[in-house]
């Protein structure tokens, strides 16, 4: 065994001599990511570790992993490498292993960080919306669906205005040419960000999810307000119900169900889109109201919003890549097995891929 150098314990990471220069960057959900020296190439990067508590810490864990290192992107945060205890790589069998470290990209800062400082130049904010757009049509060809898109989850590196989405900590897999419902039943995503269809039916994740966020996000670039910041889920409800029209007759069949007295003074909205967001110009109102749709069905996906007028300065469709080699419906199966049929599969597929 490799003797370790005073840093290599440092912060509860044990990564071997490899890095070092390790210091704090961020807590998050699922434990602390540190930035470090990465001495094999020098070059700086984030540790994030997962602490595989039990059987379903090491799922998530290791679908997380399985994820990240599939989505190579210039607006996905690159994972370089994923490593065992010591900074070794990950074994076959994970019996026994109680944490495992992403080594990815460092960037400098993410996008929450960024809007404390008040809301961003609408030339910025397009830019930075369009990566925001081109990834998430990149990760959604992979079959891939984020579910917690939100600005602490956005990297940026403010100089050159780049932006690369990462923390897939709650990303799932879902080929759409199968039915998923069912399936997919952990609502987790943070409620700010959430669409009225997933506050309706919390289990019903879908690609037009990640979409709302993304809308939310962007009308949050350019006011520095979160769009609709509910106290809790109801509230957020009324909140959306107050600026977004409810146009289909069965969506207001359900709500009536759901929230008789919030609707009855009919269905047209207390203020549109416009009045709540003075300062937007009509283009991109145009273009946010066909993202915060209510319906998912009427709501623009990624690929379809990239050529909206809106963004015409930066789309260039050639340049913007789908995925090679998207994940398909064993790996969905695969994620849904009971867990430790999970853990022996995940397990494989990462042998196999590493
Ligand atoms: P949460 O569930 O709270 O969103 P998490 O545990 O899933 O968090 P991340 O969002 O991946 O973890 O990271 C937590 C924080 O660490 C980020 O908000 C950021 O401040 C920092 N961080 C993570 N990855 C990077 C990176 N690649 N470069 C720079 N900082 C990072
Ligand atoms: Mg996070």
């Amino acid at each position: 065994m490799a003797r370790m150098t005073p840093s290599s314990f440092s912060y509860g990471f044990d990564l071997g001599p490899r890095f070092q220069e390790l210091r704090p960057l961020g807590t998050g959900a699922s434990g602390l990511v540190l930035a470090a020296v990465d001495r094999r190439g020098g070059r700086r990067v984030a540790v994030k570790k997962l602490v595989l508590r039990d059987a379903l810490g090491a799922k998530h864990a290791l679908r997380e992993v399985k994820i990240t290192r599939r989505l190579r992107h210039d607006n996905v945060v690159r994972v370089y490498d994923t490593l065992g205890p010591c900074g070794r790589p990950l074994p076959r069998d994970l019996a026994g292993i109680t944490a495992v470290y992403i080594v990815q990209e460092l960037m400098e800062t993410d996008l929450g960080r960024m809007l404390e400082g008040g809301p961003l130049p609408v030339e910025h904010a397009t830019l930075l919306f369009y990566q925001l757009l081109r990834g998430l049509k990149f990760i959604h060809s992979a079959n891939v669906l984020h579910r917690d898109l939100k600005p602490a989850n956005i990297f940026v590196n403010p100089e050159q205005l780049l932006l690369k989405i990462g923390d897939f900590g709650l990303a799932r897999i879902v080929d759409p040419h199968y039915s998923h419902k069912g399936y997919l039943s952990e609502g987790m995503v943070t409620k700010w960000y959430r669409s009225p269809r997933l506050l309706l039916s919390p289990n019903n994740y879908t690609k037009a999810i990640d979409m709302w966020a993304a809308g939310c996000i962007l009308a949050e670039m350019v006011t520095g307000r979160m769009l609709f910041a509910g106290a809790h889920e109801l509230e957020q409800m009324q909140l959306i119900l107050d600026t977004v029209p409810v146009l289909r007759e069965e969506d207001q069949q359900e709500l009536l169900k759901v929230m008789p007295s919030y609707v009855s003074h009919g269905w047209e909205v207390r203020r549109t889109l416009q009045e709540l967001l003075p300062e937007v110009e009509d283009e991109a109102i145009d273009f946010l109201e066909r993202i915060l749709t209510f319906n998912p069905m009427d709501r623009l996906t990624a690929e379809a919003a990239l050529r909206h007028p809106f963004l015409r300065r930066y789309s260039y469709p050639q340049d913007e890549p789908v995925a090679p080699h998207p994940f398909r419906i064993e790996d969905e199966l695969e994620d849904s097995l009971p867990i430790i049929g999970a853990l022996l599969a995940a397990a494989g597929a990462l042998w196999l891929s590493g």
